[in-house]
């Protein structure tokens, strides 16, 4: 038991520690169901303070965040400041271009400034009855026996006695320390890429797909911006080792030339990229592995606290957003808090450990430049998902376009692989032209 500084405020029933993306979610759908919901944020009110000075400028929403977002009543209004993108286009360094659906029926994904879609939640909230969102109000530290959460207000700090407490509390999360001294085992590391963004024009990109620049140990990727006519780019070069790297480029000027060495026709139209990499910070993605997600029905885990990931396939929100519905579906079905935690983490647990998987190994498929045995591979992994589009569905689309478990969706991407290194080893590369027939006989075969 964690000794008390002040005497404790008014309890609260339920509180979500963190009012980034998920938090905001997760007290609307709680309030509907339970009453009053307390949301304590440690930063300042993002409303009233500048946009862009976050994560990312641009985030992706697809099918999973759209559900939820539907169910809450929120999907016209996010609608409106979002807009479609119907592929990504690899501008490759050989001057070709290579355009990727990102579904086969032409469904877009549908990109947002961070900041636009972070305020709308928090207006949201703010509007829902029962919910009460504070911000400079720093959880410091979570007592699960009693149970209470110690919080900063300017110079207090006291303890709250609770009930149930949700730790939307990203990456760096108290509510997962606390597990964590409860025995459960975290997995915390740092992306071995960073990343800096830059605005930029783009006249000759198309705006409604994604366009990126791959270079094997470095990735371009632009979106372009809802509310201006230019791009929100990211730079990713590695944080250590030789040049390209952070470590090797220090400073706007060195940074500029590293960028124009590997990305030289996109330097060529960016006049103030050594300024702007001068200015921007290097940001480090961190990751997050976490055994146990909840204790009894006292703590419970979503989002980045339990599985931040690599931001390649666009799911980190997503995810989250969909960790809460399945949270509070649970809630409905079980009508016990205890019970629906632990059914909640037997169902998502190994979801989040799988799009984690799922979104590093996309960086690899995003940055690579040509390469004959993959290539072999990729192109009959795509001639099967033609061939047979009723047992074999790209693994993005399974991702963005489906509500399918991501570990399935991991396991079903896994056997397709699996099929075409076994095609590819029987019939070596004449493999890639097989007439149709004898692939599909490969496949029954197999
Ligand atoms: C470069 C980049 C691009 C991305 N692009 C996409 C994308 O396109 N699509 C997508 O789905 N996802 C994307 N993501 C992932 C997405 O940003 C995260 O998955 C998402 O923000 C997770 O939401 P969250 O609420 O769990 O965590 P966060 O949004 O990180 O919110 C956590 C909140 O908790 C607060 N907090 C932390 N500790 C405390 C404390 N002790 N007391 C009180 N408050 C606390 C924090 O201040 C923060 O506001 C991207 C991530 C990165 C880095």
């Amino acid at each position: 038991m964690h000794s008390r500084t002040s005497a404790p405020a008014a309890s609260s029933g339920i509180v979500v520690v963190g009012a980034g993306l998920a938090g905001p979610v997760a007290a609307i759908y709680l309030a509907r169901r339970f009453g009053r919901v307390t949301v304590l944020e440690r930063h300042t009110d993002p409303r009233h303070i500048p946009a862009g000075q976050g994560r990312s400028l641009m985030v992706i929403l697809s099918d999973r965040g759209w559900r939820v977002l539907r169910e809450l009543g929120l999907e016209e209004a996010v609608r409106r400041i979002c807009a479609p993108l119907t592929a990504r286009c690899g501008h490759l360094p050989d001057g070709s271009t290579e355009v990727t659906p990102y579904s086969r029926d032409g469904a877009p994904i549908w990109a947002v400034e961070r900041h636009r879609l972070h305020r709308l939640l928090l207006d949201a909230a703010q509007a829902e009855p029962g919910v009460h969102l504070h911000f400079e109000r720093p959880v410091l530290a979570v007592d699960l026996e009693a149970p209470a959460i110690q919080v900063r207000a300017g110079t207090a700090e006291r303890w709250i006695p609770c009930r149930h407490i949700l730790g939307c509390d990203g990456v760096h999360s108290v509510v997962r320390t606390a597990l964590v001294e409860r025995g459960a085992q975290e997995q915390v590391s740092t992306l071995e890429l960073a990343y800096q963004e830059i605005v930029l024009d783009l006249p000759s990109c198309d705006r409604g797909l994604m366009h990126y620049w791959p270079a094997g140990d470095a990735l371009f990727g632009a979106f372009p911006l809802v509310s201006s006519s230019k791009f929100a780019g990211s730079v990713f070069f590695r944080r250590e080792g030789p040049r390209p790297s952070y470590a090797a480029a220090v400073g706007g000027r060195a940074l500029a030339q590293q960028f124009a060495e590997i990305f030289p026709s996109l330097a060529a139209g960016i006049p103030d990229l050594e300024e702007q990499l001068a200015t921007k910070p290097v940001s480090h993605v961190r990751l997050t592995r976490c055994d146990r997600w909840a204790l009894g029905g006292t703590a419970v885990l979503v989002g980045d606290s339990c599985h931040a990931m690599a931001p390649f396939m666009g799911q980190g929100m997503n995810c989250a957003f969909e960790d809460v519905r399945t949270l509070v579906n649970c809630l409905d079905k079980e009508r016990d808090w205890a019970r629906a935690f632990t059914e909640y983490e037997r169902i998502r647990r190994g979801d989040g450990d799988a799009i984690a998987d799922i979104s590093y190994q996309h960086y690899r498929t995003m940055s690579r430049l040509p390469d004959p045995q993959d290539d072999a591979e990729e192109a009959i992994a795509r001639r099967l998902v033609a061939l047979m589009p009723d047992h074999f569905v790209p693994l993005y689309e399974r991702c963005a376009f489906s509500e399918e478990s991501y570990s399935s969706a991991l396991a079903e991407e896994r056997r397709l692989r699996e099929l075409a290194r076994r095609i590819l080893s029987r019939h070596g590369d004449a493999a890639v032209h097989l007439p149709d027939p004898r692939l599909r006989a490969c496949v029954s075969s197999a």
